[in-house]
């Protein structure tokens, strides 16, 4: 292991990309996002449109880039997206690592 980098991306920052509902096109009250979720270089946030009252999921990772954000709509208030949603037990570069091995048809499914 090298010495850690600190690139200092913080969760937060993906407010400014998820800035609005992704249903009703509202601005969102980004002060009610909250983190439920965080593992190794992977977080997950919880978002709840006050104007119509969608729950909203991000994963947020840290790449060395910046940030990457998968968003997905979500039935699950901020309790249930705790509870019945976990991190999978893999690290952010074995995720990379089995997207390159398929790249290069290393691995046949
Ligand atoms: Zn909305």
């Amino acid at each position: 292991m090298g010495p850690k980098k600190d690139h200092s991306h913080s969760w937060k920052d993906v407010l400014n990309v998820i800035s609005r509902c992704p249903v009703c096109g509202s601005v969102y009250n980004t002060q009610k996002a909250r983190l439920f979720a965080q593992k190794e270089k992977a977080q997950m946030i919880h978002f709840a449109c006050e104007n119509c009252q969608g729950n909203f999921i991000a994963m947020v990772m840290s790449m060395n880039h910046g940030l990457s954000t998968i968003g997905l709509v979500s039935d699950l208030d901020f309790e249930d997206a705790k509870n019945k949603i976990t991190l999978p037990e893999i690290t952010l570069d074995e995720v990379i690592g089995y997207h390159n091995d398929i790249q290069n048809n290393k691995i046949i499914i």
